[in-house]
């Protein structure tokens, strides 16, 4: 049978489709990286009765076993993340890159994204870019210079609350002038977009006490954020 890769919400429990509703409700076994929280999450559409096989990091490789010998059993699977689309910045890549290995169907729906979201409410430019994951916490300054010789209109990164300061200090020695979009707690009702030169965004998160929640940042050479007078 089938391994279904099935995207969930960002926060907002709206931010779901039909389909990927109808594929958990019709599917026993549902793979995800934290049984409670996908119980809780399947429980709010009234999703009953599954067998949750947790795949998280570093597991992968005994549950992808386990995996494909259930689909190889004739059964579908589900694999689910914490928040968003599986695979992009979670365990899911190892699962279907296996399943594709194994010449298993893989069917993936479309749903949430965080650096989708983030990169089009940016306001920065979206007709090219590049994901580069989460940033680093070594090496930063070869890092970012090797980014930023990659030709694109945007760079989107992943980062926690607790790093951000530290991460767009690295990347200011690097690009003083470059603009700056924090897209923060995204779908949730804090959700907030703090748009900028890096010099202002850093002088804006240093006055904050404290900045909570989950974090896209933005980057771009090309400050389309400026108002024509
Ligand atoms: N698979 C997910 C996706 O489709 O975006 C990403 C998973 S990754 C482990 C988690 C990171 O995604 C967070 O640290 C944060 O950078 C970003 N993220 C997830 N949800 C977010 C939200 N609601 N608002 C802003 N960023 C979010």
């Amino acid at each position: 049978m089938k391994l279904y890769v099935v995207p969930t919400p960002l926060g907002n429990l709206e931010d779901i489709t039909y389909r990927a509703i109808n594929i958990l409700k019709s599917i026993k076994f549902i793979a995800c990286e934290d049984t409670r929280r996908a119980q809780i999450l399947l429980q709010h559409y009234d999703i009953k009765d599954k067998t949750f096989l947790s795949y998280y990091h570093p597991k992968e490789a005994i549950q992808i076993k386990k995996i494909i010998s259930l689909i190889r059993k004739d059964e579908d699977v589900a694999l689910i993340t914490d928040a968003g689309t599986p695979s992009i910045s979670d365990p899911g890549f190892k699962l279907i890159n296996a399943c594709i290995k194994e010449d298993i169907p893989v069917e993936v729906l479309p749903g949430p994204c965080a650096l989708i979201t983030a990169l089009v409410g940016s306001g920065l430019p979206t007709d090219s870019f590049a994901f580069y994951g989460f940033a680093p916490r070594k090496s930063q300054a070869s890092f970012y210079e090797d980014m930023f010789s990659c030709d694109v209109g945007s760079w989107v990164l992943y980062e926690s609350p607790q790093r951000i300061v530290e991460t767009l200090e690295a990347i200011s020695s690097i690009e003083p002038d470059i603009t700056v979009v924090i897209a923060r707690e995204l779908t949730k009702i804090h959700e907030e977009y703090i748009r900028g030169s890096i010099k202002e965004v850093l002088e804006l998160l240093k006055a904050k006490n404290q900045i909570k929640g989950e974090i896209v940042l933005i980057l771009s050479k090309h400050n389309t954020l400026k108002r024509e007078d």
